[in-house]
C-alpha cells in the first residue's frame, strides 16, 4: 500500500525496520514521536480517522453553533459500523509554535489568556471561555494529524476541522484558529522534502481566511467553491475561486466541480490534497443557500476523494461547515465523508 504514495514514509530507514521488529508497545512509541498524537493506532488495513474527545466545549443554551455533533459524528461511525475504535488516532492539542506560524503573537496571547472584547466576540460568535481554547487547540492539532496520517497511510480523515474564517490576528464566523492553514504550514516545514499543498475547500462559505494566509505562498494553492452571495461578504482572492449562483443543484455542481478539479490536480501537482467537506451546501442546512441532496453530498465526496487518490496523491478531510438545530441530522450529515472516504480506501488504498 505504502508504494502507492508518492511521499508517505515519515520514519527513516533503520527505525522502520525497528518498527517491523518490535511488539505493539514499543511501536507506538516510536510512532508517537513521527506524529502529532497522543495515540497512534497501529491497524493499517482500515481508515485512520482522527478523533479527541476535547473537539467539544460547553456553550451557552441556545447557542447557535451546533457544538454536539463533533462526538455524535464518531459515534454515528461506530454505530453504523462504518469504522471500529481501533481505526481511531488521538490528537495532541496544536502547539504555540504551530499556532505562531500563522497567527500572530498578539492575537494567540489574547485569545488564549481571554483578553478579548465583545466586538471580537461578537466577529467571532462565540464567547470566551477556556473550553473553547483549548478545543480549538484539540481540532487544530486533529488537522495536523490527519495530514500527516494521510501522508503515510494515502488518505485519513479528521471528525472536526474546516475553521476556514480565522485570519492570522482575528477570528471570524466561528473560526477562531484556522486548522488548514497551521496543517499545511506544519507540513511545509516539518520536513526538508519540498512539499505543494493542495487546500480543496468545497464549504459553501468561501474560505477567506486561508485564501489570505497563502495568497503570497508558491507552495500552496487554495481552490474554494463557494456560494458567491453567501457569508462572507468581502471576499478574499483564493487561487482559484468558483462562486456558484443561489439554489444549485446536484447536478449542475458537481458538473461544476469536475469542470475544475482534474486539471487542478494535473498542473499544480500537489504532494497532499487538504479537504474541506462542509455539509452546508445541503438544501436543508440553515446557512447555506445551495440546494445539495445527502446522495449529491456523497457523491461529491468521493469523486474528491477518488480523483486524488487514483493519482496517487494523499488527502486528509475535515468536515467543515454544517447548521441544523437536529444534531443528530447534521452529524449524520458530517459523516458522509468518512463513509465515502471508507469506500474510496476499500476500493483504492488497500
Ligand atoms: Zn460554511
Amino acid at each position: 500500500m505504502f508504494r502507492f504514495f508518492r511521499q508517505k514514509v515519515l520514519l527513516p530507514e533503520p527505525l522502520l525496520k525497528a518498527e517491523r521488529s518490535l511488539n505493539r508497545k514499543a511501536q507506538c512509541a516510536i510512532c508517537l514521536r513521527f506524529f502529532h498524537a497522543e495515540h497512534t493506532c497501529q491497524n493499517s488495513r482500515d481508515l485512520p480517522v482522527v478523533h479527541h474527545k476535547k473537539y467539544v466545549c460547553d456553550l451557552p443554551p441556545n447557542h447557535r453553533f451546533p457544538m454536539g455533533k463533533f462526538p455524535k459524528v464518531l459515534q454515528c461511525l461506530l454505530k453504523d459500523q462504518v469504522i471500529t475504535e481501533t481505526q481511531v488516532w488521538v490528537p495532541l492539542l496544536a502547539s504555540d509554535e504551530m499556532l505562531g506560524s500563522v497567527h500572530t503573537q498578539e492575537y494567540l496571547s489574547n485569545f488564549i489568556t481571554g483578553k478579548t472584547d465583545e466586538k471580537e466576540q461578537r466577529r467571532t460568535g462565540f464567547t470566551w471561555s477556556s473550553g473553547l481554547v483549548q478545543r480549538c487547540r484539540y481540532e487544530t492539532g486533529g488537522t495536523v494529524l490527519a495530514a500527516q496520517v494521510a501522508l503515510q497511510r494515502g488518505l485519513a480523515c479528521s471528525t472536526a476541522g474546516g475553521t476556514h474564517h480565522a485570519f492570522p490576528s482575528y477570528g471570524s464566523g466561528f473560526c477562531l484558529l484556522n486548522d488548514l492553514a497551521v496543517a499545511a504550514k506544519h507540513l511545509l516545514t516539518e520536513s526538508r522534502i519540498k512539499r505543494r499543498i493542495l487546500i480543496v475547500d468545497l464549504d459553501v462559505h468561501q474560505g477567506d481566511g486561508t485564501a489570505f494566509i497563502f495568497k503570497d505562498e508558491p507552495d500552496v494553492f487554495t481552490f474554494s467553491m463557494h456560494c458567491g452571495k453567501n457569508f462572507p461578504l468581502r471576499k478574499q482572492c483564493s487561487d482559484l475561486d468558483v462562486s456558484l449562483d443561489d439554489g444549485m443543484e446536484d447536478k449542475e455542481y458537481l458538473s461544476t466541480l469536475q469542470a475544475h478539479l482534474p486539471w487542478l490536480l494535473d498542473v499544480f501537482r500537489p504532494d497532499l490534497v487538504l479537504y474541506d467537506a462542509g455539509v452546508d451546501p445541503h438544501w436543508e442546512d440553515e446557512l447555506g443557500r445551495l440546494r445539495l441532496t445527502d446522495q449529491g453530498l456523497f457523491e461529491r465526496d468521493q469523486y474528491v476523494l477518488k480523483s486524488v487518490v487514483k493519482k496517487g496523491i494523499p488527502v486528509a478531510t475535515v468536515i467543515g461547515g454544517g447548521y441544523s438545530r437536529d444534531v443528530d441530522r447534521l452529524a449524520l450529515r458530517h459523516s458522509i465523508v468518512h463513509r465515502a472516504a471508507a469506500k474510496v480506501w476499500k476500493e483504492y488504498v488497500t
